[in-house]
């Protein structure tokens, strides 16, 4: 049984997921105390409960895969303990809603790579949020799905159906998780080449007149960009309320995504403020792999090393999240990462 402490490094969800994953794909049970005790809402909130449903039904069902607290009773809203032991991993058509706003994408998060690794073909129905902050969205998956399969045919595609933000949720999208026929391969991205396009796009639904105008003005006079990379993208109103705003970097080599939400009370040249200031930092620097990217792929950088596919990425930065993610994926896999300074960012590969 492996042990893990939700509150160790990032203290967030993000431990829990990648549990929740290893522990499917490794077949070791762990349990958890203080599960995201760094958070102002500590414990499972509906989207996490989600997330293990997610997992226990991939894992063949209550009847094959148990999650219970460490009292013995079923997981449940507000749990801070997890007991989880894990059954064999099976493709399916599934369907999981997280039943509120929360991410949707975070319950894919959790499954997508045991059903990566499965014997055939998954289909996926997701409801809830689609383009959350502190979440990976939906265009950011969808636009750097391809990186995750290093130099192999693309693991995962995804049609949304419906956006949803917070705090209606109501989003909807369909996946496909295709297992690689030749396993997975090695990640490499040390460099960004050419930069090929670079847009903004303003997603808005249902919420006031003129703050797409305002958010994409102000960002367009803090990046210098010209009116052609600006893309004011209305959403049917019953989609919202909800507004997030995307930059998208293409270069040869890699895409890069950031993205700024609106919020009650948040100007819109605070929003687009907040978005300048994260393409800056990415463009002041010659790493190509982004602080959100950099988290995602360690799994599969781990994943393909297991079996000998060696693969190593230039991250912009090494965030608490990376280093927490490092630490329980090394609990669960035969797998020690290096982590080492590289011009401003990190190397990220796996110890000989
Ligand atoms: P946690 O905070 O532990 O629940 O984990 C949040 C997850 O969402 C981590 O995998 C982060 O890398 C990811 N994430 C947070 N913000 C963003 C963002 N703006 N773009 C992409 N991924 C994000």
């Amino acid at each position: 049984m492996i042990e893990l402490d939700g509150s160790q490094g990032e203290g967030g969800g993000q431990i829990l997921r990648t549990a929740l994953a290893l522990s499917l794909i490794s077949g070791k049970p762990f349990c958890m105390e203080n599960i995201r005790a760094k958070r102002p809402k500590p414990g499972l909130m509906r989207q996490h409960l989600a997330c293990v449903q997610a997992a226990v039904a991939v894992g063949g069902g209550a009847g094959h895969t148990q999650a219970v607290s460490s009292g013995g009773h079923a997981a449940q809203v507000g749990e801070t303990s997890l007991v989880f032991t894990p059954g064999k991993v099976c493709a399916g058509d599934y369907e999981f809603a997280v039943g509120s706003a929360g991410s949707c994408m975070l319950v894919l998060q959790t499954v997508l790579w045991p059903l990566v690794l499965a014997d055939r073909t998954s289909t996926l129905k997701l409801s809830g949020g689609t383009h959350n902050p502190m979440a990976p969205s939906l265009s950011f998956l969808k636009l750097l799905a391809p990186y995750f399969a290093g130099s192999g045919p693309a693991l995962f595609d995804m049609e949304l159906r419906r956006h949803g933000f917070y705090p209606a949720g109501g989003g909807e999208v369909a996946v496909r998780v295709h297992p690689p026929v030749k396993g997975l391969a090695a990640i490499n991205i040390m460099q960004r080449g050419e930069l090929l396009e670079a847009y903004v796009e303003c997603l808005h639904a249902g919420i006031a007149r003129g703050v797409a105008e305002r958010e994409l003005a102000t960002l367009k006079g803090g990046l210098g960009w010209h009116d052609e990379q600006l893309r004011d993208r209305a959403l049917r109103s019953n989609e919202g309320p909800g507004n997030v705003l995307q930059a998208v970097l293409q270069y040869e080599h890699i895409t890069e995504v950031f993205s700024s939400y609106g919020d009650k009370g948040m100007s819109s040249e605070r929003v687009a403020h907040e978005l300048v200031k994260q393409v800056q930092a990415y463009q002041g620097q010659q790493a190509p792999v982004g602080p959100y990217l950099a988290d995602q792929l360690m799994i599969p950088l781990a994943l393909a090393g297991t079996r000998g596919q060696r693969g190593r990425y230039w991250a912009a930065e090494l965030t608490e999240h990376a280093r927490t993610n490092a630490a329980v994926i090394e609990k669960f896999l035969p797998v020690k990462f290096a982590l080492e300074p590289l011009s401003g960012g990190v190397l990220i590969a796996l110890a000989p």
